[in-house]
């Protein structure tokens, strides 16, 4: 398969992998957004969040906490951002993965919310909820 993180987990191109088990590969992106920006992925080649089972992702993130200690540890930021991108145009890599960003002072990464915060009424918000929940 033409995937570049099972290629990671396969060794046949090399990573700086932090964690292993027999189902998490946790290795540094080799983008280095931040300093000791880390990415942890399943060992199954699993698309997106859409296509990940409940045991998948409970090997998964049970690893999460583990990591970001060990971030927290190591770097000692002021926080860790975890992000998972799903879909085109925000996920470049089509191998379940979730992104561990520790945060600096003035490190320049553009992560943020929008507050809309007393923009909307009961009744919009009651709407979303009962979409989300209908759909479950
Ligand atoms: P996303 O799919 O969440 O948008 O981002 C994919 C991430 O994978 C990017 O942050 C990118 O730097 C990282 N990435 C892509 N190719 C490689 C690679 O060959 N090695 C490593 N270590 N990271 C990669
Ligand atoms: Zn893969």
């Amino acid at each position: 398969m033409d995937c570049i993180f099972c290629k990671i987990i396969a060794g046949e191109i090399p990573s700086f992998k932090v964690y292993e088990d027999e189902n998490v590969l946790a290795f540094l992106d080799i983008t280095q957004g931040t300093k000791g920006h880390t990415l942890i992925i399943p060992k199954k080649h699993i698309k997106n969040v859409y296509d990940l089972d409940e045991e998948t992702a409970a090997n998964l993130f049970k690893v999460v906490p583990k990591i970001a200690n060990a971030l927290k540890k190591s770097f000692n930021p002021i926080g860790i951002n975890i992000v998972n991108n799903n879909d085109k145009p925000l996920q470049q890599v089509f191998h379940y993965h979730i992104h561990l960003i520790p945060r600096y002072e003035n490190d320049g990464m553009k992560l943020s919310t929008i507050n809309n915060y007393g923009k909307f009424s009961n009744d919009y918000f009651n709407n979303l909820s009962d979409l989300i929940k209908k759909s479950i």
